[in-house]
Order: C-alpha cells, then structure tokens, then sequence
C-alpha cells in the first residue's frame, strides 16, 4: 500500500529504516539483556534530525505531524519495541506543550526537544491512580511566584534519561480532575527526584522511573498555558494524539514478528520440506499478516485524519491503539507458536516480540479503557442523533 504514501511519508521511513537496521537491529538483545538505555540510537536520530519529526516548524521541528511520526516508530519498532518507545515517549511528552503551552513555553523548549537535545517524560500515572487519572494526588500549591509540588509519580517512562517533564498534578483538590494542572518540571530542581527504576518484563532498554517531589519549587511560569485546572484537559488532547504512536509501536512489533516468522519457516524442515509449505501454516501467517495490514491502514487513516485537522479523534485514536495492540499480542505469540520450541528460548529474537508487545496493550490507557472511550463515544453520537461511520470529523 506504500502508492498512498507521499514522498515526504517514504523518506522519513528510509531514514528510519536505515537506522533501525543499522544501529537497533543488532543490538536489541543486547539492550534487553542489560536494559541499557540506547543513547547510540538516540545520537543517530539526533544526527538525521528525526527528534523533532511531530514538532511544529516554527518551533525548530520538521512539521511532519502524526502521520510521520508513526512511520517513524513503526520502523525503529520492528526492530525493538523499546527503543520505539524510547523515541514515542518524547511526542507524548512534549505534546501537552505543543496543544496547550504558552508561545514563551514553546519557544522555550520545543525547539531543544526538536533537535534531541532535550528529553522528555510525562508523568500522569500514581501509584493508586491508574485509569482513574483524575483521582491523581500529587500537589502543587502557588507559593510566592512560585509552584511547590509534593507527592509521588509512577511509570515515568525515559524516566531517568529525560530532563524534562511534563508532570500533572492538582492545583486544587477540591475540584478533583477540573482541579489538575501540568507542570514542566526540569530536572535538577531542588527537591525532584528520580526514584526506583522497574524491572520490566519486555522494553527493557527503556528506563521506567518512580518519581518524587519533596517541597519542589518550580516557577510559577512553568505551569502550562499559564491557567490552573486545564491539566486534565491536556491529558486527553495529549493521548488523542500519541495513542497513534503506541499504535505504532504495536504494528512495528507485530510486522517485525511477522518478517521473522516466514523466514524461520521457510527453512525450518520437518517431514522433508519446509514447515511453510504446510497449508495450516500458511493460514496461520496469511492470517497475521492480513491483521497486521488492517492494523496499519487504521493507524495510518487516524494519524492522517489528525494531522488534517480533524476535531473529533478520541474514537478513532482509542480504536487504532486497542486494534492494533491487540493484534500486535496475537501476532507475537502465534509467531512465538511457529518458531516451535525455539520460539520460547532467548537464542532467537522471538520471544522478546511478544514481551515488548504486551505493555502496548496496558500504557497509555490500558485496552479496557480504550474499549470505554469508544463504546462512551457510540453512545454520545446516538444521542445526538448523529450515529457516525467514523469518529474523526474534519
Ligand atoms: C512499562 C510502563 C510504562 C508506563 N509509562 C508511563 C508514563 O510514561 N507515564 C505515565 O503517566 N504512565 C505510565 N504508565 C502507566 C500506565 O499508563 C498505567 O499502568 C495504565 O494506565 C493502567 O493503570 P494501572 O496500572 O494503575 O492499572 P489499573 O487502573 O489499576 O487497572 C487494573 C485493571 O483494571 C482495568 N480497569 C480499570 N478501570 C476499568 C474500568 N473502568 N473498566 C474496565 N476495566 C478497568 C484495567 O484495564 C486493568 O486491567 C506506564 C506503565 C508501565 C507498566
């Protein structure tokens, strides 16, 4: 389907390919044996200017909106899932201040965190508030020109490699989600740090941090868009726009498993042929490979839509990460089946498709919740009389 690609669309993924198969490819088992964060990766897309793909131009990014930068993690993806998001993580983080930060906060800061010289994390995510974002209690008080944060966050992914981050927290309990702001948070501030890294199951180059903010005192400039109680909003806006990117995150994973499974069973001999000439493996990868193209035009359809301007993307976000993520686990384990006993040891790439692609269906909104926010959409167009084919309205 590469004919409805623009030109622009097959040179970010050239560049992005050449990268992942020169400097991801052959190091990914090594980066998730010791789970070393991948600067080597991160210089390369620096030196090819690939960190500021989603970053508007007039702050110092290359304008490619959504759609590119879902090729972009699609091809570093299928060659490791951690260093895809290592990259992604960045677009969710530093999105908040592209939808909702003052022209100073953009100025400030997007044009470094287009050219990678600045990392970023986003730290919604507590301990005992999960999919319940909005029962978030981290506090930050207005102090003498001033905010002062205290409280907890978990699951900060690039956690210790960021030095930047977009933290949420509440400005005023009483209000509950209406009463959440975002932060920027640098690190070095007195009184914010980097707690306990987690010990993954799969993206394992990637570092996942608690985070801790003991009377932190952040200028009051750094709250985003300058107004207190519009956190939660910039949270939905944000993961509208960066759900396409665990999307494709999942469909690099599922392809990159895919390409692996038909090679193996190509040489694989039993019975005195290759086990791909055997019918009942052939409908397994035709199946697979008909779930993973379905899964790509989806993504593509919704970063396109977002990237035209779209109003009404949560529907069609929420479908592209839950269909997506769920084919991306289905793929990895049915090509897991077709390595046969090999698929389960570490000797072959394998096995590390299918643990890195299970967090797709659990970050960013796990793929219940992704369930709910479009069955709460279906509801809400019927009630309005307006039942729709597609969720996202140009
Ligand atoms: C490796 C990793 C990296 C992460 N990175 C980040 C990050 O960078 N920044 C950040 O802010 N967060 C991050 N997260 C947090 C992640 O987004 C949350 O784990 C996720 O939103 C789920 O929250 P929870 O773990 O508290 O699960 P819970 O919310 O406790 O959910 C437990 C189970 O209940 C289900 N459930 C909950 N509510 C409902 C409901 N209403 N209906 C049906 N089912 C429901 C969930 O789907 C899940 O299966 C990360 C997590 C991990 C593991």
């Amino acid at each position: 389907m590469d004919d409805l690609l623009t030109k622009e669309n097959l040179e970010y993924r050239a560049m992005a390919r050449e990268i992942a198969d020169k400097h991801v490819r052959p190091v990914a088992a090594e980066l998730d044996r010791t789970a070393e964060y991948p600067w080597t990766v991160v210089r390369a897309l620096q030196d090819a200017g690939l960190m500021g793909v989603w970053i508007p131009k007039e702050y110092g990014g290359r304008g490619g909106g959504v759609m590119n930068l879902c090729l972009v993690v699609e091809e570093l993806s299928k060659a490791c899932g951690g260093v895809g998001v290592t990259y992604a993580v960045n677009a969710l983080a530093s999105f908040p201040i592209i939808v909702g930060g003052t022209e100073e906060q953009k100025q400030k800061y997007l044009p470094d965190v287009a050219q990678g010289k600045t990392l970023m994390a986003f730290g919604l995510s507590e301990k005992a508030s999960g999919s319940d974002a909005g029962s978030l209690t981290a506090r930050a008080e207005k102090r003498d020109g001033f905010y002062v944060m205290n409280g907890d966050k978990k699951w900060n992914t690039n956690g210790n490699s960021a030095t930047l981050y977009s933290i949420f927290c509440s400005t005023n309990p009483d209000r509950g989600g209406r009463g959440v702001s975002a932060i920027l948070v640098e690190k070095g501030t007195p009184g914010f740090e980097i707690g306990k890294k987690e010990d993954l199951m799969g993206i394992r180059c990637v570092p996942v941090h608690e985070l801790h903010f003991n009377d932190c005192y952040v200028p009051e400039e750094n709250l985003l868009g300058g107004k207190e109680g519009h956190g939660f909003k910039h949270a939905m806006m944000t993961l509208d726009l960066a759900r396409p990117g665990v999307a494709a995150q999942a469909l690099g994973l599922a392809q990159g498993a895919l390409d692996l499974a038909v090679e193996y069973t190509m040489e694989r001999q039993q019975f005195g042929q290759s086990v791909a000439s055997f019918q009942g493996i052939q409908w397994m990868l035709a199946d697979m490979a008909t779930k993973v193209e379905a899964a790509r035009q989806l993504i593509y359809a919704c970063a396109r839509a977002i990237d035209g301007g779209a109003k009404n993307v949560s529907k069609m976000a929420a479908m592209a990460k839950v269909f997506a993520t769920d084919v991306a686990m289905s793929v990895t384990t049915d090509a897991v089946q077709l390595f046969g006993g090999y698929g389960y040891c570490k000797d072959y790439p394998i096995e590390k498709y299918m643990r890195d692609a299970k967090i797709t269906q659990i970050y960013e909104g796990t793929n219940q919740i992704q369930r709910l926010v479009i069955g709460r959409s279906l509801i809400k167009e019927a009630a309005a009389g307006q039942p729709r084919t597609q969720s996202a309205e140009a």
